[in-house]
């Protein structure tokens, strides 16, 4: 039997589940998550490797109608991320799909492909088993995809199967990445990423949007398995430099402490996190700035 491999775009709605899914796939945390829309920023590989298979996932942004520069790139990576695979999985929420206007501009989007798609519907723990079926009938009725398949990605449900059905639309092809290598981003690209999701559990409206994260430095210690870290948080204005801040550091305490946590488990060793915060007047409508903050 020949070697199995191929590229699948994860797409749909903005806050489906998409990038939980590919961190529970992986069964490591590659890509940040949270209960807002819109979190994910960049498109991110993660690849699965079996024996005789490799899976080579990327993870977009949510596609949404959109008119900020910021969502413009970020609808645009994962638009154009459907050209360059071979299977596309298509992750929609548990609700109906009806008056989704989202998934209603995917679902065109997907008819002018005739690529192997296969739709996953997630967060069915949130549903009562005798709604399943309806939801199923409306996408089978649809008549495009190879399979659908319901999951919970939180609970760990139905993973196993989505797996073994991605796995029977490979192609015989090459292993394009090293067993060991999980993601091709860096260390510090998910450092950031962290600090920047523990803003958006931690802030409303539209503040976790206007902050970028960058790392200024990270210096490991091995000797005291220490990973220290200092890292900047950009905002547009005053007003959310206060927030991020807090009363009395009382806000920028609860992010960095909470980042710093998780850096402690993912990394499995002490850190140091120093926060700065800083103001960039209107970077997420000003092209040098995105380029800068790696948009
Ligand atoms: P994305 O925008 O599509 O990448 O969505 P995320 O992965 O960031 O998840 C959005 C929210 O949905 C987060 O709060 C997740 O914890 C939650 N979520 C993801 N999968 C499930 C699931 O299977 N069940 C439930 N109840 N929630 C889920
Ligand atoms: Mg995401």
């Amino acid at each position: 039997m020949s070697f199995l491999s191929g590229f699948i775009a994860i797409i749909g709605p903005p806050n489906v589940g998409k990038s939980t899914l590919l961190n529970r796939l992986l069964g490591q945390k590659i890509a940040i998550t949270s209960p807002k829309p819109q979190t994910t920023r960049n498109r991110i590989l993660g690849i699965y490797n079996e024996d005789d298979c490799q899976m080579v996932f990327i993870d977009t942004p949510g596609i949404h109608q959109t008119r900020s520069l910021l969502h413009k790139s970020m609808v645009g990576s994962a638009k154009s991320s459907l050209g360059e695979v071979d299977i596309i999985l298509l992750v929609v929420g548990s609700e109906e799909p009806a008056n989704n206007s989202e998934l209603n501009i995917i679902l065109r989007i997907l008819g002018k492909t005739d690529k192997t798609a296969i739709l996953a519907i997630n967060k069915i723990d949130l549903l009562k088993k005798e709604d399943l079926l309806p939801i199923i009938e409306i996408y089978s009725k649809m008549d495009r995809f190879d399979s659908i398949l319901p999951v919970s990605a939180l609970h760990d449900d139905g993973l196993e199967n989505l797996i073994g059905e991605l796995k029977k639309k490979l192609s015989p092809g090459p292993q394009f990445f090293p067993t060991d290598m999980i993601t091709d981003k860096s260390e510090k690209f998910l450092i950031a990423e962290i600090v920047r999701e523990k803003i958006y559990y931690h802030t409303r409206e539209e503040l976790p949007y206007s902050c970028a994260v960058t790392i200024e430095r990270i210096q490991e210690d091995p000797k005291k398995n220490l990973l220290a870290v200092m890292a900047t948080i950009f905002v547009e204005k005053l007003s959310q430099k206060r927030i991020i801040i807090g009363k009395n550091g009382g806000m920028i305490k609860k992010i960095g402490s909470n980042a710093r946590m998780e850096m402690e488990r993912i990394f499995s060793s002490h850190v140091y996190l120093e926060l700065f915060v800083k103001i960039e007047k209107n970077w997420s409508s000003d092209t040098r700035s995105l380029r800068r903050l790696g948009y």
